[in-house]
Formats: C-alpha cells, structure tokens, sequence
C-alpha cells in the first residue's frame, strides 16, 4: 500500500465577495482533486490544539501524528535541522535574523526596528555578516550559523532561561528598546549593531540604495523536539517534500527523507511538476509515504492575492496531484490519499486562523460516497469531524501506531 499526503498549505479561506462569495477552493478549477473528493472520506478536522497559536509546525506536526501539546517545541529548532545542524541534548536554537534599524539615534535602544528582512537581504551578503558577528559574540558554547536571506541560527548550549523574545516583524516602526530581552541577550544585540552597521557589506548595500542589515535580532528559540521515528510509529519509510525549512526539519527529525526540488520556492510560481516528479520518484525508489507540502497558497493568503491563491490551488491539483495519482493508477497496487491544508490563512485576514479545515481520504481499494467539490462547505456539511488532527494518520492507514 502506498500513500500520499498532500498539504495545500493555508488553502482553506473564507467565502470572498470578488469570487462571487465563493472560498478560493470553491472557486478553483480543480477536476482531479474533485473526482477524487467524489470517491472519498470527506469531514473536517482541527489541527491546532485549543490555546496553540495556529502555526504551520503545530498543525503539520499534528497532521504527521505527533500530539502538537507535547512536540511542539517552536519553529527555530526545526529550523536549525533542515540547516543540517546538529543539536545536542541541552543545546537552544533561536532564529537570529538581520534586521535593519535606524540610524539617527545616539543609542541602541532608541533606535527604530526599520526591517525584520534587511530588505531581504541576499544570502551571500547575509554570510559575510553572520561570520562577522559569530567572530566577537560566538563562544565555545553559543555558535552563529548563516542560513538563507535574513534568517540564520543561533545555538546555545545551556542558555539563560528565558523565552518570551519579541518577533522582529511583530514591532516594525517601533523603539527597540522597548523591546528588548533580558541580559545577557540584549548585550549581544546591542553589540552585534558595532560589529555590523559599518561592516562592508552594509557600506555595500547603502550605495546600491539598499538598507544596511545593521543588527541581529534573537527569537523563538527552543529544544530539538524528541520526534520519535516515523518508520517506527507506522511501520512506514516515508519522504518529505516542501520548500519550507519548518517542514522539512520536521520530517528530519521524524527519521523521515527530506526531497529538495529545484525550483520549490515557497511562492505561487514553484516548481509544481518537480514536486509531482519528485513523489513519484520515491515512490519508484521504495518509499510507501510521501508527503508533499506546498506553501503557495499560504504565500498568498498572507500577501491578500485572491487570484493566485486560486491559481495555485488549480495548479496543485492539475500539475501536481494529477500525475501522481496517473502513476499511482498505473502501479495497479492498492494506494491511499489524503489531501488538507494544515490550517486557513483567510486572504481578508493576511494570516492563519484556527478554524477546523477540509479533509479527504481516499482508497483505491475501498471507495466511499464523498463529496462533489473539495472546500469548506461540503467537508462541513457531510458532518463528520475530527477533533484532534494528530488522529487522522490512522484514519489514513487504517492502523494503530505502535
Ligand atoms: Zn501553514
């Protein structure tokens, strides 16, 4: 038996005057994801734990079966996986990203959180910075790691406890010192504007008219969570596909293998046929779950495009899941799907909400009566619904986890 999970990330909505009060899966052409809604278990189900934020690794943990109470554990340590780091019992990841600030004050704490991005600072330059600031500020037990773009990684080993940082893009425009940690950590920030602002990368940046990404900024930080084995769990080798770092580092660190793609980026333009590729190549390769997460219409959401959020749900269906259920068929063995966003991101809301999302499972080998439209409404009204996403993986397999 071969299974595929699909994650449309964040593609579950609202109904939207512009589409005629349709959601965007509403309004999608979506045939195949459709006919396979036809012939599926379809309900709703919540991925996020009452009192949790509604945050991608949360709800992706769940939907991969780990009770999100117990292993959610912040998205910097899963971060520093996907990075190929090595985390050590008692070590602490924290995003550390380069952010801009302003540059007219006489101190640091007056000055203004400018640009959580550094305006999106290319990773190159954002290297040269990183090892500049690890160069003073790192020690035998606290390491600086460039990453991609303005999001790097910080571990600490044995780190003051504290944990209640402030998120950069959370206070734009706002004094920083107002929101600044506990020593030691604010020294460490303060220094690192010494290390950077005059640096010559940033010099650099200034005269093509770019911000100067002058400062660190430490936040979410966290323990490796203690994932057990997937293959364990499920007696399943499985894969992960995704363009997000959250997602493949928790994939890693359930002993699953993470695929990169070439051109997976994140946005509405990925590369939709070398994810559909790249699953069906596991599957040649012996793997016996796949899971594909796309993060585009997440993207959009965020960003409020109606129309591409719709776009990218009619290219997952058509250029994504069509050739791999064309190739599951041609297998002639018996294989299951699942299909959900882990959670909405509403285009009106420009962020994640916590309502409960549509499902699907569907088996080639024990068809049901579904649903004619995959969307909020149908899921809704077949009145099934599953209070704990953590659950479905055995509604998916028809097992109990060991
Ligand atoms: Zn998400």
């Amino acid at each position: 038996m071969n299974y595929l999970v699909l994650i449309p990330d964040g593609a579950a909505d609202y109904p939207i005057d512009a589409l005629g009060g349709k959601t965007p899966l509403e309004a999608a052409d979506k045939p195949t994801l459709d006919r396979l809604a036809a012939d599926s278990l379809v309900g709703t189900v919540s991925n996020v734990p009452d009192g949790m934020v509604p945050e991608s690794d949360t709800a992706n943990l769940a939907i991969l079966s780990y009770d999100p109470k117990i292993y959610s554990k912040g998205r910097s340590p899963l971060e520093a996986v996907s990075m190929g780091l090595e985390m050590k019992p008692g070590d602490i990841a924290f995003r550390c990203n380069v952010v801009t600030l302003s540059e007219e004050q006489a101190c640091y704490d007056d000055r203004i959180m400018l640009d959580h991005s550094a305006d999106e600072i290319t990773t190159e330059e954002a290297a040269g910075l990183i090892r500049a600031v690890a160069e003073v500020l790192g020690t035998e037990e606290r390491a600086f790691y460039p990453g991609v773009s303005y999001r790097h990684c910080m571990i600490w080993h044995c780190p003051p406890a504290y944990r209640e940082f402030n998120r950069p893009h959370d206070f734009l425009g706002e004094r920083v010192g107002d929101k600044l940690p506990p020593e030691p950590y604010a020294s460490l920030l303060r220094r690192s504007y010494e290390i950077l602002n005059r640096h010559p990368v940033n010099e650099a940046r200034r005269a093509r008219g770019l911000r100067p990404a002058n400062s660190i900024w430490l936040w979410s930080p966290g323990a490796k969570p203690a994932l057990s084995s997937f293959r364990e769990k499920w007696g399943l080798d499985a894969s992960v596909i995704s363009a997000v770092d959250l997602i493949k580092g928790i994939g890693l660190c359930a002993g699953m293998e993470s695929i990169d793609v070439e051109g997976a980026t994140g946005n509405y333009k990925t590369n939709y046929k070398g994810k559909a590729d790249a699953a069906i190549d596991a599957f040649r390769r012996g793997k016996e779950l796949v899971y594909v997460h796309v993060e585009a219409p997440d993207e959009c959401g965020h960003r409020a495009e109606t129309g591409n959020k719709v776009t990218s749900i009619s290219r997952i269906s058509e250029e994504l899941l069509k050739p791999i259920l064309h190739f599951l068929d041609a297998c002639r063995e018996p294989y299951a799907v699942m299909v959900l966003p882990d959670h909405p991101t509403p285009v009106c809301r420009r962020t994640h909400t916590r309502e409960p999302v549509p499902f699907l499972i569907y088996r080639s080998d024990r068809r049901q009566q579904g649903v004619s439209r995959f969307c909020e409404r149908e899921a809704e009204k077949t009145g099934i619904y599953l209070p704990e996403g953590h659950r479905l993986m055995a509604l998916l397999t028809g097992k109990e986890p060991s």
